[in-house]
C-alpha cells in the first residue's frame, strides 16, 4: 500500500491523513492536512499548480508550511518527504505468528463512521477496506444512548441501512466483491438490557454490544448485566469486555467465567479489540475465554481509515496466546459469517 509518485496533491494529503490516523496521532496534527485538503479540493486545480511553483500556497487559508511542502512536492512528481516519514513511523507491527492470522481475516466485524463519531465517510472505509484485502466490513456505528458519539436512533439507523443498500450496488457495479453488512455498536444498558428495539436488532446483519457507561458499577450487577446482554439472540459480539483504557481506565470488575461461559453458551464471540489504547481483553481473558471455547472477532473499532489497519496488534496477541483460528469468526466468508450470525 506504499504509494508510489506520481500522485495528486489531494492523494498525498488523504494518505497523510490515513497515516496520521493509524499513529492515533493527536487530532489537532491531523487538522492541519485535514483542512488542507479542504482547500485543494474547493481550489481549482490550476491555482494551486501556480501558486505551488510562485511558493504561494501559504497565502492561501488553511495551508502552512508543512501542508504547502506536501503539495508542491506532490506536484513535482515526488512522493512527500513528510509521507515518507510518516509513512514510516506508523507503520503496524506485524509477527510472524501473528502474519498467519492476518491472512486469514476475512473482514472487520467493528467500525465507525461520520454517522456517529468516526472521522471518515462509509465509502472511504469501505474502499480502505477493500484495499486491506477485506470481502466484508460490518459497520457498527453506536446506538442512541450514547449521545457523546451522535449514536444513532431508529429513525437514522433505518436510513443508514438505506444508504448502505445505495453503496453496496455502487461497490458491486466497480466489480469489487465486497459488501459492508449493516450492524451497531448498541449500548448495553444498566440492566443488561439493549438500547435499540429486538425489530430493528433483527434487522441487522452482525450486532456488537459493548458497555459504555457506569463501567464502575459492582462486579455482580456488572456480571448479570453483561450476561444479560450476551444471552440476547440478536448480539453476535461482546465488544471490548473489560472496557480499559490502557494507562487511563481500569478494567471493570466482572465474574469473567459467567460471562464467558454466557459466550459460549449463547455463540456470542469475544472481541480482540486491536485499538491501540485498548488492547481488550487482557491476555489472562483471553486465555479464559480460550478456555471456555468461545468464539472471538478480531476487530478495528476504526474510527477513521488508517485505524482499519490495527487488525495486526490483534492478531499479534491472539497468536501469542495461540487463539484457535477457527473459532475465529471473522476468518469466515461472508456468506459463513451471517449463517453463523443469523443462527
Ligand atoms: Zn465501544
Ligand atoms: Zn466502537
Amino acid at each position: 500500500m506504499t504509494p508510489e509518485a506520481p500522485m495528486t496533491p489531494e492523494a498525498a494529503l488523504l494518505r497523510v491523513i490515513h497515516c496520521l490516523d493509524r499513529a492515533l496521532a493527536s487530532p489537532f496534527k491531523t487538522k492541519a492536512f485535514v483542512r488542507a485538503l479542504d482547500v485543494v479540493r474547493s481550489t481549482d486545480p490550476v491555482e494551486i499548480a501556480e501558486r505551488a511553483r510562485d511558493e504561494r500556497l501559504q497565502e492561501l487559508d488553511g495551508i502552512g508550511d508543512a501542508t504547502a511542502s506536501v503539495i508542491t512536492e506532490a506536484l513535482a512528481g515526488l512522493v512527500p518527504a513528510y509521507l515518507t516519514k510518516v509513512e514510516a513511523e506508523s507503520e503496524v507491527p506485524l509477527t510472524d505468528a501473528g502474519a498467519v492470522y492476518r491472512a486469514a481475516l476475512r473482514g472487520d466485524c467493528h467500525l465507525h463512521s461520520t454517522w456517529s463519531d468516526g472521522g471518515a465517510e462509509i465509502e472511504a472505509m469501505a474502499m480502505t477496506a477493500i484495499e486491506l484485502g477485506h470481502e466484508y466490513m460490518v459497520l457498527t456505528d453506536h446506538s442512541a444512548r450514547l449521545t457523546v458519539a451522535h449514536g444513532l436512533n431508529e429513525e437514522r439507523l433505518a436510513r443508514q441501512l438505506v444508504e448502505i443498500e445505495r453503496i453496496n450496488d455502487e461497490i458491486a457495479a466497480a466489480g469489487h466483491d465486497f459488501r459492508i453488512l449493516t450492524g451497531m455498536e448498541v449500548d448495553i444498558l444498566e440492566d443488561g438490557s439493549l438500547d435499540l428495539s429486538d425489530e430493528m436488532l433483527g434487522e441487522l446483519d452482525v450486532v456488537v454490544a459493548s458497555v459504555h457507561s457506569k463501567l464502575r458499577m459492582d462486579r455482580q450487577p456488572m456480571t448479570e448485566r453483561m450476561v444479560m446482554a450476551v444471552a440476547s439472540p440478536h448480539v453476535d459480539i461482546l465488544g471490548h469486555c473489560t472496557g480499559r483504557m490502557i494507562g487511563k481506565r481500569p478494567e471493570s470488575s466482572f465474574d469473567a467465567d459467567y460471562v464467558f461461559a454466557a459466550c459460549a453458551q449463547f455463540d456470542t464471540a469475544v472481541e480482540i479489540n486491536c485499538r491501540p489504547e485498548r488492547l481488550d481483553p487482557p491476555r489472562p481473558l483471553i486465555d479464559l475465554a480460550i478456555e471456555y471455547g468461545c468464539w472471538f472477532s478480531i476487530d478495528s473499532d476504526a474510527h477513521a481509515t488508517g485505524q482499519l489497519e490495527w487488525q495486526p496488534h490483534g492478531c499479534n496477541r491472539a497468536a501469542e496466546r495461540e487463539v484457535p483460528i477457527e473459532r475465529i469468526v471473522n476468518t469466515m466468508s461472508r456468506d459463513d459469517l451471517l449463517a453463523w450470525a443469523g443462527a
